[in-house]
């Protein structure tokens, strides 16, 4: 078998460094053609040292202006024109695109890749919950795959192999509910942002931190699910299993239910979507069979976890209901991480702005870039 060529979108974020693990024990498997980065330009330049790809793309101009490049002479091309993650993603020479980016920041680089018929392996769920109805029929007109990196999604891809689509009853996705899955909804009005982002099981970036805090990541998980195995909402349970160790289960006709376990190890479902059919020896923690230990699942408290109604009615309507919900969601958490909204209003907001917003079942691209940008400025008012 051949190598495979990444592009790693988002590569010094948490699933970036991750995939960087996972090629560093592929033994020559996986190749890195491209990386590219934000803010955090000093750290691109040391793994662009390491894995010495062709193409460098900084893309926050303010940070790539200030940085010394010339360690990359020689090295990597280093591209910096606006639109130069879409231009390296369908090179030739890339053939799986991992979307790493957080937020719908990651939408540009994964619509580039689908359209030029590229295999993504997708970690940005932002890009299914805004664009879902858009992103799936380009992909299938492209023949592009995208694979799911996402663990729940991952767990229910794998456990799907198992039987034939025709008799699924349903999936149900796993949560590990949160920091505050035992909290009160009077002890959740007094959370800092430091208990948000100390999540149990996951270390992850601080935005999908508090979605995990407030479970909107799970109602995002419900919409990338919707999109990303074509199910009607109402076939798409969640319940919370605080080991994380269950990633998520399918159940067919017959009452069979199929689960896939591993210990919480985003390297495990990265590599799967960067090997995929083969499973090569991983570097993620695994099992130990020889300690006893308590798997638990108890249903979700759509009371205290609003979210996870919202997600599911936002999954029903469809249309440009998931581009608000999505955009609402990242300008609320941006507000709390700063200090500036209670923790409690996250969810409440993104619902009065899903409400206010003009619904279109079937919406183009830009009127969904569009409405990112209003529920961002709506957020804004709302709070005032
Ligand atoms: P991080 O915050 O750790 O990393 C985000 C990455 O995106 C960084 O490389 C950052 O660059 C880059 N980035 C941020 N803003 C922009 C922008 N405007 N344009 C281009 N690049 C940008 O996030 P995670 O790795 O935790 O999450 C990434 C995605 O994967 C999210 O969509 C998340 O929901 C999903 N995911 C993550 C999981 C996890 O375990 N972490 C699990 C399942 C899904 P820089 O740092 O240089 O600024
Ligand atoms: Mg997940």
């Amino acid at each position: 078998t051949t190598a495979r060529n990444l592009a790693i979108l988002g590569s010094t974020g948490s699933i970036g460094q991750s995939t960087l693990e996972v090629v560093r024990h592929s033994g020559g498997r996986l190749r890195v053609v491209a990386l590219s980065a934000h803010s955090n330009t000093e750290q691109l330049c040391q793994q662009a040292l390491e894995f010495r790809p062709r193409w460098v793309i900084p893309t926050d101009p303010a940070a790539a202006k200030k940085c010394d490049w010339s360690a990359l002479n020689g090295v990597s091309e280093v591209v910096c024109a606006t639109d130069g993650m879409q231009q390296v993603v369908q090179h030739a020479d890339v053939d799986v695109v991992v979307a790493a980016i957080v937020g719908s920041a990651g939408l540009a680089g994964t619509w580039a890749a689908l359209e030029a018929g590229k295999t993504v392996a997708l970690a940005n769920k932002e890009t299914l919950v805004m664009a879902g109805p858009l992103v799936m029929p380009l992909a299938a007109s492209r023949n592009a795959k995208i694979l799911p990196i996402d663990s729940e999604h991952s767990a229910v891809f794998q456990a799907l192999a198992a039987g034939r689509r025709e008799d699924l009853r349903r999936i149900v996705l796993t949560a590990s509910g949160g920091p505050f899955r035992k909290l009160t909804k009077q002890q959740m009005s007094q959370v800092t942002v430091e208990q948000a982002l100390a999540h149990p099981t996951w270390r992850m970036g601080p935005k999908i931190t508090v979605d995990s805090a407030t479970m909107m990541n799970k109602a995002l998980e419900i919409i990338e699910a919707r999109w990303l195995f074509d199910l009607p909402p109402d076939q798409i349970e969640v319940m919370v299993h605080p080991q994380s160790v269950v990633h998520s289960l399918v159940e067919f006709n017959d009452g069979s239910v199929l689960a896939q376990l591993s210990p919480p190890d985003m390297k495990l479902p990265i590599q799967y979507a960067l090997t995929w059919p083969e499973r090569l020896p991983s570097p993620a923690r695994k099992v130990d069979w020889r300690t006893s230990w308590q798997l638990e699942f108890e249903p979700p408290d759509e009371d205290r976890f609003p979210a996870l109604p919202l997600g599911r009615e936002v999954a029903k309507v469809g249309g440009t209901a998931g581009a608000v919900l999505n955009a609402a969601n990242e300008a609320a958490v941006a507000r709390f991480l700063r200090g500036e909204m209670p923790f409690l209003q996250i969810v409440p907001v993104c619902r009065a702005v899903i409400d206010h917003h003009s619904y279109d079942p079937s919406p183009t691209l830009s009127q969904l870039m569009q409405l990112d940008t209003w529920a961002r400025e709506e957020v804004q008012r709302w709070i005032g």
